[in-house]
């Protein structure tokens, strides 16, 4: 239906010639990765090596996926651009938005009316400029990708973290910010270190109760929350082979809680039939022919400790079903082992609610298995001591699903089918609770399980295992019990026990949908206007950012000298911010209040330089704009670590800082300031940072020679009528001092669209 078939030819067109290009340059055989990574780089056919962990990259991703929340300010951006369509294919994913409360269909309804005015924008602006639009219903956002649009060799960029989902197709699939699908979507290349690989060899086959779930609450427990940053992980190994295609995109999914770059598995014949199935023989076809560069040379699979920067192995034949948690994904318990941990760690025992299904678990097989537990709930005359939810990934799952009984099973052992959307994932659930602080254990198919994640509650005990283990617990009730080993009291007085989960890959009908909630954009988008109402306080159309006037920037006033840790979050938090991440004007009052000022330690309390009294930060700026005066931000080490989060970096541009003056910057956050036009800086001396006081007047002098390499000088005039002058570093490129020059990266690409 949507997918773009032409695209993924010319893809597998390039591939050959690239991937023996790359084989050259680098010096000996290639992983998976390796080579899907050298096929897109924006420069084209390889002519260099890039050193895994150290060099940074342009590539050309071939797609873009975004979720509704970070899909609005991603398209207002890229509506600066001046572009009549997007650069490379695109989709927007209404998924996050929807609440779950009583079921489907009335939570769809209200979800709609709440938030219409970001679904007709996001409709609207996706119809004009190209973009495949996903209604509110439709499905979650990794699942609907999955399904249509993901192919093996490609490579995508999504605005969530869990678009990794895709390599259960042999996509490299990455989560970003959404000022980096705005630059795709424009034509920009898209910056990335050259991760280092992570090897995971599968061995044996998979039986009884454990799933491929296990796979990665397995990995998770051995490489931790942050054992795979700024790395992918490749699975291989006839285990590898024995997993579905879903299965393998579920591991791929959760990749993203170790801190996973990507995840992927190398294509083969349980991928085809999952392309097949899902009406995508074309791409199946098209990937046989071209097979050999989508899996590892031979020689990495033969001696894979020389290719990969680490080296795990799990015999998928030994692997116990996993329950990991609480409050975080990498406590992994073996099931064997888990009754004791719940006992000894005193984990509220009884189970409240068992939740299954989100973008990680819910594919047909994964229903399949759990339906198949749930049946014998009502086949073995039990009572099930839970609450139970089933969040079904897209409405081709969940159509398909309905129509073969599925969830009518999942009903009859008292289940609620909730929205194909994120819901409770993404703590879009109005819990029905007596008291929602309560202590209390919940068990989900999810993949992610922080404190206060789904509920808010931050007493909520959130384990995470495969579906088939959260019926099988829900049906229990209790924390303690163990599937495989324990007996079940039924309504006569019996014991019995459950049998292990039987699944089905593909549907025996085929897949089946009557409306699968897709829009697809007007071919001449030029004469649909975008609706934006203008007195909307969840969204606001974007004005450019001014150019830089031509000289250097003087009488500037302190913002604020941040102490200590400022990331994103400190900047612009997020929370009930979230409402606005469509709106600049609104959601720049979040500006910086959760930094600490360096003069009286408070957060969101700086000097009004203009009439001498404290205010809040937003505040405070807003009244130097008003008055036609620049300003600087000091921070200190690592200023912006985090999340990518562009909102951190357009609010001060926005509110009319005009330098970021730091010791040192987190890297995102730093390119992201380059890319709204704001002056980022370091000390040249670190111990400069000192010489700031809170009543300093700044000049920043030198932009007229503004070049890559030469610092600029910093003079401050204190209010004692000394000053202080030192030098500032930058690392802006010539391009980077053109986004400057312009007032933004985008103003820039509007002016060559224009040209
Ligand atoms: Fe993210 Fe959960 Fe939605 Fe998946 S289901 S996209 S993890 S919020």
């Amino acid at each position: 239906m949507a997918f773009d078939f032409d695209m993924i030819q010319r893809v597998y067109a390039n591939l050959g010639e690239r991937v023996e290009a790359a084989r050259q340059v680098v010096g000996r055989p290639l992983t998976l990765s390796e080579k899907i990574l050298y096929a897109h780089l924006s420069a084209g056919t390889p002519s260099r090596a890039y050193e895994r962990g150290k060099a940074y990259v342009d590539f050309a991703p071939d797609r873009v996926a975004m979720q509704d929340a970070t899909a609005q300010m991603a398209l207002l951006q890229f509506m600066q651009a001046g572009r009549p369509k997007v650069a490379v294919p695109s989709t927007v994913h209404c998924d996050h938005l929807i609440q779950a409360e009583v079921g489907a269909e009335q939570d769809l309804d209200t979800a709609k009316n709440k938030n219409r005015e970001v679904y007709d924008f996001l409709a609207s602006v996706s119809n004009k400029y190209g973009i495949g639009f996903w209604k509110p219903g439709a499905g979650i956002i990794h699942q609907v990708v999955i399904e249509n649009y993901a192919f093996p060799g490609g490579m995508m960029i999504g605005t969530d973290s869990h678009t990794p989902n895709a390599g259960g197709l042999s996509m490299i699939a990455i989560g970003v910010g959404g000022a980096d699908a705005c630059d795709v979507m424009a034509g920009l290349p898209w910056e990335l270190k050259m991760p280092k690989l992570i090897g995971v060899k599968l061995t044996g086959k998979l039986s009884g109760w454990a799933s491929a779930k296990d796979v990665i609450l397995r990995v998770a427990g051995i490489l931790t929350v942050k054992g795979g940053t700024g790395a992918i992980v490749e699975y291989f190994g006839e285990g590898a082979e024995s997993l579905s295609a879903t299965g393998k995109g579920t591991i791929c999914n959760m990749g993203a809680e170790i801190g996973a770059t990507t995840s992927i598995f190398a294509y083969d014949e349980r991928m085809a039939a999952y392309l097949r199935a899902t009406n995508r023989a074309d791409i199946a076809d098209a990937a046989e022919a071209v097979k050999q560069h989508l899996r590892s040379d031979d020689e990495v699979y033969a001696d894979p400790a020389t290719y990969y920067d680490q080296l795990i192995e799990i015999n998928l034949s030994e692997l116990e079903p996993h329950i990991n948690g609480p409050f975080t994904p990498d406590l992994a318990w073996p099931l064997s082992n888990f009754a004791k941990a719940v006992k000894e760690n005193g984990w509220p025992e009884k189970l409240e609610v068992g939740l299954i299904g989100s973008c990680t678990n819910s594919s047909y097989e994964d229903l399949t298995r759990s339906a198949s537990v749930a049946e014998q709930a009502v086949s073995k005359n039990l009572k099930v001591k839970s609450e139970f939810t089933v969040t079904p990934g897209s409405e081709l799952v969940r159509f398909t699903a309905e129509r073969d009984g599925l969830l009518n099973t999942f009903e009859n052992m008292g289940g609620v089918v909730l929205a194909n959307a994120c819901g409770p994932c993404i703590g879009q659930w109005a819990r029905h609770m007596d008291d929602p602080s309560r202590k209390n254990s919940i068990i989900t198919s999810f993949n992610r399980n922080f404190a206060k994640r789904n509920d808010g509650n931050a007493s909520t005990h959130a384990f995470v295992a495969s579906p088939e283990i959260v019926t099988a617990f829900a049906i229990a009730g209790d924390l303690t019990f163990n599937p495989m080993t324990d007996t079940l009291t039924n309504e006569n007085g019996e014991q019995v026990k459950l049998d292990e989960p039987q699944g089905i890959e593909q549907p025996v009908k085929g897949y089946a949908v009557e409306d699968a909630g897709y829009q697809a954009p007007a071919e001449d988008g030029s004469g649909v206007q975008v609706l934006v109402s203008p007195t909307s306080d969840r969204l606001q159309l974007l004005e450019p950012f001014p150019a830089w006037e031509g000289t250097d920037l003087k009488g500037l006033k302190l913002l604020i000298k941040a102490k200590g840790k400022c990331t994103t979050d400190h900047i612009s938090m997020a929370g009930p911010w979230l409402k606005y991440r469509g709106h600049l004007d609104n959601i720049s009052n979040n500006m910086l209040i959760g930094a600490v000022n360096y003069f009286n330690e408070k957060t969101n309390s700086v000097k009004n330089q203009l009439t001498g009294e404290y205010g809040e930060v937003p505040a405070v700026q807003r009244a130097y704009k008003a008055a036609g005066i620049g300003s600087v931000v000091v921070g200190d080490e690592n200023y912006g670590e985090g999340s990518s989060r562009e909102h951190a970096a357009m609010e001060p541009r926005f509110l009319g800082v005009r330098a970021i003056l730091v010791r040192s910057f987190a890297r995102i956050h730093e390119t992201n300031l380059k890319k709204q036009g704001m002056l980022a800086l370091t000390f040249a001396n670190p111990a400069d940072y000192d010489k700031i006081q809170e009543d300093d007047t700044i000049d920043i002098e030198g932009l007229t020679e503004f070049a890559p390499g030469r610092p600029l000088e910093i003079v401050l005039h204190h209010a004692d009528g000394t000053t202080d002058e030192f030098l500032a570093n930058h690392t802006y490129n010539e391009g980077q001092i053109e986004w400057f020059k312009a007032g933004a990266a985008l103003n820039l690409i509007r002016q060559k669209t224009n040209a």
